[in-house]
């Protein structure tokens, strides 16, 4: 089974190379190209995928919008410790906080539990000859991974998320974007 999700992602190997230097400009433009991208706004996102395919780019792309996986061990977030939260880089929509986040060597960001119930909709994936649940954004629903039954406590789930579709803010940084926001909407 891992031959055919080693052989599933063969295809986007180079290119998520190339691509991981340029992550940094990548999220960024991210946001200035994406007119449905707010950590706050939770109304739900429905654009077709021609319309996504225009605004994303192509990694986050394949990934969120066409159920693509990334390769393991690929994705900065994989063994990244800092103090936040993680939202969904197609739309905003807050997902995980970094304190529910833990190592369990699969090759993907793992967490085990999500930010609230809304953040996440489940939906049964039959593909590749296993029997899975798949993991969508719950405002955008764009693919993110799935889910497992052998987490850690308190919830014994393990979220195994593809990087690509993560968008990560510090604590500070968060918290920062927050209050200027609030300030804007009282001028
Ligand atoms: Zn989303």
């Amino acid at each position: 089974m891992i031959l055919i999700l080693v052989a599933s992602t063969l295809q986007q190997c180079s290119y998520s190379q190339n691509q991981s230097k340029l992550k940094q400009s990548k999220m960024d433009s991210i946001k200035k190209d994406n007119p449905m991208y707010s950590n706050t706004d939770t109304s739900k996102v429905t654009l077709s995928n021609d319309e996504w395919q225009k605004i994303l780019p192509r990694d986050v792309y394949n990934v969120a919008r066409q159920k693509g996986t990334e390769r393991p061990y690929t994705s900065k977030f994989e063994s990244f410790s800092e103090v936040g939260t993680y939202y969904c880089a197609v739309c905003g929509n807050p997902l995980f906080r970094s304190d529910t986040k833990f190592e369990s060597g699969c090759g993907w960001p793992s967490f085990y539990e999500p930010i609230s119930k809304t953040s996440i909709i489940y939906l049964p994936d039959e593909t590749y000859g296993m029997s899975r649940t798949e993991v969508e954004c719950g405002r955008c629903k764009s693919h993110l991974g799935h889910v497992f039954n052998d987490g850690p406590p308190p919830t014994g789930l393990r979220y195994c998320i593809n990087g690509v579709v993560l968008d990560f803010a510090k604590a500070k940084d968060a918290e920062n974007a927050y209050k200027s926001k609030q300030e804007k909407s009282k001028e």
